[in-house]
């Protein structure tokens, strides 16, 4: 194999490696779904359904009991897999953004060393595949029933069918008819099964239909000893399970107050004789549980129980077809004499929860959405039967297939490849990691899930939660359904202690800056009815010739400042675009979406950074590297506004204040971040101090925030800068 490589590569360097691949490259297919949980494989354990053939996967291969996603939500997952990378570093942060197809992904780079690679299914990525020679893709989420899929020229056709099943004939007709049977391929072969509606295949809409699938123990969790952001949730079985999109009752809504109302766009879709099925194996059910209700029969825990079975049993529906499709390709694999040399891996872009803490959705650092399925078969490396115990994590994806292929590993992937670890027949070798990140920050969205980041050894978890700035710890040994967060017991402390150095270690590690990027606090009612105003001010403020950017300092000339902007700003057509309370982060966002309207002032007047101080005491070089991503995006949609870039004001009662120092080391840094062309530093801070460094509070009321008197110094210190630059 060795000598083979090496004379893959001295024919490379010849320039002639198109037929010169040793036939013993392995082909790789990735059998791929979405949302598919841990706990709904039997190879993980399930005491709820059966998956015989994802099961001979790990018979013939293993099963990595500590798989985990860095972002628990699919098109993060996604881009993580496709780049290796933490979701900060691809960019793909939040469902909605648009993947950067530009930068560099494992595809690209097994095409360059002559595999043949394709997509077929969801990708849900927004822009277009590249790096494929194939692909054929569901639009955003797709469809259950006769889906749309994409072509490679742009059009979209419908094929009627179910989508699982269409997926794995288009995958079929690759792999018979569509490659290259000269070159080693990537095939990944990706579901949308089985995510919400779970919408069943007609062979199984009545697949458990006269059992009881048990409940989880956690299904009536209150939520209490952990964060108190848990209480908010929106992706709960007892207060947010649709009428027709999840309970699959027909419309109109019969018990608004129950139910949200949300139509089954599945069912309008589907043929005469799909709906005929369908409704064969629903009605009688929903006729009998519509006259309960009616009868008003039925207490919160019943219907709640009776959410719990339609749920479950439509979601195991939909995962045995996803196991069908396994089995499918696993035979197809062997007729066709490619099973020896083909790896197989079956994944999901992260787990779920099926009742547990009451909730269907993902998101949630807690165990059944952070895992992942990652089952492989690999003949002659491993020898089937194995259950590993590593520490994985989706970005060791892209370097295992690298490996694999015997290409480079750019020393930008986060990941590690799994390549030792599976020629070590799953044992983690000395030099593995100890430790996974992860972090959330779809915030303010469906669900309402906060942002949240944290690690994970073999027996902790840690876990942030920046905007109520609480730490939770679990001791998964001890609880593993993660009930009680240990974090302010005494016979922790050494323990929180020692995993929040991990935690900041970790984040230097993978260069994770959280004043850099984008952050959203529309989860908190003020700061979205605040932002909505300034957006709206923004987009009448055409004529404004001085923007004022910042936190609640900048915010204040509304309020303490009031009499001073009437006489210096107000006049000049000035508008105010701060918000108490935000860090650099939270202005990168606004200032991207939506805040700075139609404005193009000739002078924009910065001041932000002294939460990010306040808040975390953030490191100074990190904070700088957010207000100059902030000039970046000003000097970007505003080329040209002159920016007047303060000094970060002083705060706290002497020189030696430790917040203070962070600020003059900020300072320190943005100051050389003037360019005397558009960004003009203004460091106005001794006019905010007493002679002995102290700060009056006639000046800051509570040593930060100004008083009147305040305003008035500000401005004065200010006017000579406004004057230079023409106004
Ligand atoms: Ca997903």
């Amino acid at each position: 194999m060795k000598k083979l490589l090496v004379l893959a590569t001295f024919l490379m360097l010849l320039g002639s490696y198109r037929t010169a691949w040793p036939a013993d490259r392995p082909n790789i297919l990735f059998i791929f779904s979405d949302d598919h949980a841990c706990q709904a494989i039997g190879a993980y354990g399930s005491k709820i359904n059966k998956t015989p053939n994802i099961d001979r996967i790990a018979k013939e291969g293993a099963v990595f009991r500590h798989s985990f996603c860095a972002n628990s939500i699919c098109g993060p997952s996604r881009a993580c897999i496709l780049t290796g990378k933490h979701s900060h570093k691809n960019g793909f942060l939040r469902n909605g953004n648009r993947f950067d197809s530009s930068q560099m992904t494992f595809p690209k780079l097994l095409q360059q060393v002559g595999y043949q690679t394709a997509i077929i299914g969801k990708w849900h990525l927004s822009s277009d595949p590249v790096g494929f020679d194939y692909w054929e893709i569901l639009p955003g989420q797709g469809s259950y029933y006769n889906p749309d899929f994409i072509q490679m020229d742009g059009s979209r056709k419908r094929f009627e069918g179910y989508c699982t099943d269409l997926i794995t004939d288009k995958a079929i007709d690759w792999l018979q008819e569509g490659r290259d049977a000269d070159k080693p391929f990537m095939l990944m072969c990706q579901h949308k099964a089985p995510h919400r509606n779970w919408a069943p295949p007609p062979r199984y809409l009545t697949l458990f239909q006269d059992q009881e699938i048990p409940e989880p123990a956690t299904l009536r969790d209150d939520y209490s000893g952990r964060s108190k952001l848990l209480k908010e949730n929106e992706m709960s079985l007892a207060r947010h399970f649709s009428w027709g999109h999840d309970m699959k009752l027909k419309e109109p809504n019969l018990f608004p107050d129950r139910f949200p109302s949300l139509g089954n766009g599945e069912y309008r879709r589907m043929t005469a004789e799909q709906k005929a099925a369908w409704d064969a194996a629903y009605e009688p059910e929903n006729q009998a549980f519509i006259e309960a209700m009616k009868a008003g029969k039925l207490t919160d825990d019943d219907i709640l129980k009776f959410k719990y079975q339609r749920y479950i049993k439509d979601y195991l529906r939909c995962v045995q077809a996803v196991d069908d499709s396994v089995g499918r390709l696993l035979n197809w694999l062997e007729d066709n004499g490619l099973a020896d040399n083909t790896i197989v891996i079956y994944s999901s872009d992260q787990g779920f929860y099926l009742g547990e803490h009451g909730w269907y959705d993902k998101r949630w650092m807690f165990e059944e959405s952070l895992k992942m399925p990652f089952l492989i078969r690999w003949p002659g490396v491993l020898t089937g039967g194995i259950e590993s115990d590593a520490l994985i994590q989706n970005i060791d994806y892209a370097p295992t297939f690298l490996e694999i292929a015997g290409a480079e590993i750019p020393e930008e992937i986060q990941g590690r490849s799994l390549v030792p670890v599976l020629k070590n027949n799953g044992q983690a070798p000395a030099d593995w990691r100890d430790a996974i990140y992860y972090a959330y920050y779809e915030n303010a969205a469906v669900h309402n899930v906060p942002v949240h980041d944290g690690v994970r050894t073999d027996r902790y978890k840690l876990m942030y939660f920046p905007r109520t700035r609480e730490w939770n710890l679990f001791d998964l040994e001890r609880d593993p359904q993660e009930l009680n967060s240990v974090h302010d017991e005494p016979s922790y402390a050494e323990i929180l202690a020692g995993l929040q150095k991990r935690y900041r270690d970790l984040r230097k590690f993978y260069e994770v800056n959280t004043a850099t990027i984008p952050a959203t606090r529309g989860d908190e009612p003020g700061w979205r009815q605040r932002n909505q105003l300034l957006i709206e001010r923004a987009q009448q403020a055409a004529d404004a010739q001085i923007a004022f950017i910042g936190d609640s300092i900048t915010q204040g000339w509304e309020g303490a400042g009031k009499k001073v902007w009437e006489e210096f700003y107000a006049p000049r057509q000035a508008i105010n675009l701060g918000i108490g309370g935000d860090r650099t982060e939270h202005v990168i966002w606004r200032l991207t979406h939506g805040n700075l309207g139609r404005i193009q002032p000739k002078v924009a007047v910065l001041m932000i950074g002294t939460n990010n101080t306040g808040h975390l005491l953030q490191d100074p070089q990190e904070v700088a590297q957010g207000v100059r991503k902030i000039l970046d995006i000003l000097r970007e949609k505003l080329p040209d506004t002159h920016i007047v870039l303060h000094a970060v004001f002083p705060r706290g009662p002497h020189e030696m204040d430790l917040m203070r120092l962070n600020n003059v080391a900020i300072n320190q840094i943005i100051r050389r971040y003037a360019d005397d062309e558009f960004i003009h530093y203004v460091d106005i801070n001794d006019h905010f101090l007493e002679p002995d460094g102290t700060i009056s509070r006639s000046v800051m009321h509570d040593l930060l925030h100004l008083t009147e008197a305040g305003y008035r110094r500000w401005a004065n210190a200010l006017e000579p800068t406004l004057k230079e630059l023409g106004l």
